[in-house]
């Protein structure tokens, strides 16, 4: 598949085929091969070069509208690494010492904090100070108040901010919010998330809660609290939980290992949600309304995305998902353009006031209102 036109002409083939416009084909599809882009491209340095810091590189390699620029990191041989397989030159290289000076660094327009979770604020705040655009990796902070301080430091600055919310621009996804939105399903009554995978290395960061701020809720729990937004439509008004932890050796205090959670909407539609780091294959979104159904399984992982209504399968090509959000976050950024789903720090601040309704919940044994 070559062409955009071809790649509609697969879509239409397709069993959702007559409700797909061409227009609401996300813009990623400029990453296409043989259509040319001319327009600008955002510069963008990577912060902490870990796993999914390399997944995004290599995925941003196939961006027509991004490019990976420089790079952040307090290990030299990793930069190096870097800078051979990406083309990076020195001048574009930092450690954490020396970064504010990106200040004066017209090859980077933005910087993409893939670090810890308890160290975004800070860092996200030193970028906006440094007057460059900042992306930031999911949770956005450890807690509301964070949240709130790189929200306020970023408009103070008159510099965006972005959260790595990849799943926001995913074709399955996007397509079943429009079915939605267009009444295909009837009223939404009931959202079932289930999201978990047993965690290995006992000693990793993410079960350090001094760096992790919270356990499989922060990490992967998160998508069900956004999901259970994005396929609703509505905001929680209240929330309660359940905690069970089976391991308390390897799920030390502030880690939690399994959360149940139950959300209420103003619709009077209910969300019923599993947050665990002990239990595989759940990665599971189900939407239910009067007249219909959608279901994404797999529903947030990185392989391709699976998805079907009650009236049959939805089969979109696959484009990694990172390729997508860069497109799409530099399209956000230097064309102004409104996503369908928002991916802005207000958007990310309110999952963070959900976590922290949940935590409360699960700890006093009450139901806990939210106000986003
Ligand atoms: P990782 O451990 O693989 O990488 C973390 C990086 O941060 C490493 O390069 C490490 O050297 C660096 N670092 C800097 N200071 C550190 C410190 N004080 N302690 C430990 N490491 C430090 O982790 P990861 O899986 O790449 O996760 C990083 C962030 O990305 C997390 O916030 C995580 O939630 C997020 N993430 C998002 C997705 C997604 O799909 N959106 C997927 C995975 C991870």
């Amino acid at each position: 598949m070559n062409t955009r036109r071809e790649f509609i002409q697969k879509i239409s083939g397709s069993a959702i085929a007559l409700s797909v416009l061409p227009g609401y084909l996300p813009a990623a599809c400029t990453t296409l091969p043989n259509e040319a882009y001319n327009g600008p491209v955002l510069k963008v340095a990577i912060l902490g070069l870990g796993n999914y810091a390399n997944r995004v590189a290599d995925a941003m390699v196939s961006c027509k509208k991004a490019k990976l620029t420089g790079v952040i990191s307090g290990t030299p041989s990793k930069i190096k690494a870097w800078q051979t397989k990406f083309n990076i030159p020195e001048k574009n290289c930092y450690n954490y010492e020396n970064y504010d000076a990106i200040k004066d660094n017209p090859d980077i327009d933005a910087v993409y904090v893939i670090t810890p979770n308890a160290l975004h604020s800070e860092e996200v705040i030193r970028v906006a100070k440094a007057g460059k655009q900042a992306i930031c990796e999911k949770p956005m902070a450890i807690n509301v108040k964070e949240g709130e301080e790189m929200i306020e430091a970023c408009k103070k600055a008159n510099v965006k901010l972005l959260v790595g919310y990849r799943m926001h621009f995913e074709p399955h996804t996007l397509e079943i919010i429009r079915l939605r939105n267009a009444g295909e399903f009837g009223k939404i009554k009931f959202f079932q998330g289930l999201s978990g995978f047993i965690i290995g290395d006992p000693n990793q960061w993410r079960l350090n809660p001094k760096l992790s701020g919270g356990g499989s809720m922060m990490d992967i729990g998160i998508y069900s609290v956004n999901g259970s937004r994005y396929m609703t439509g509505e905001d929680p008004i209240w929330v309660n939980a359940v905690e069970t932890k089976n391991d308390p050796v390897k799920f030390v205090q502030g880690i939690d290992e399994t959360i149940q959670f139950q959300l209420g909407f103003p619709s009077g539609a209910v969300a019923s949600c599993l947050s665990t780091y002990s239990m595989n294959w759940l990665d599971r979104f189900f939407l239910d309304g009067t007249e219909g159904f959608a279901e994404l399984y797999p529903a947030t992982g990185y392989d391709p995305t699976q998805g079907r209504t009650n009236k049959g399968p939805l089969d979109f090509p696959f484009i990694p998902h990172q390729t997508i959000q860069m497109d799409e976050m530099a399209a956000i950024i230097l064309e102004g353009k409104k996503p369908v789903l928002p991916v802005d720090g207000e958007e990310a601040l309110k999952d963070l006031k959900i976590i922290e309704g949940i935590y409360k919940s699960a700890q006093s044994g009450r139901t806990v209102n939210l106000k986003l």
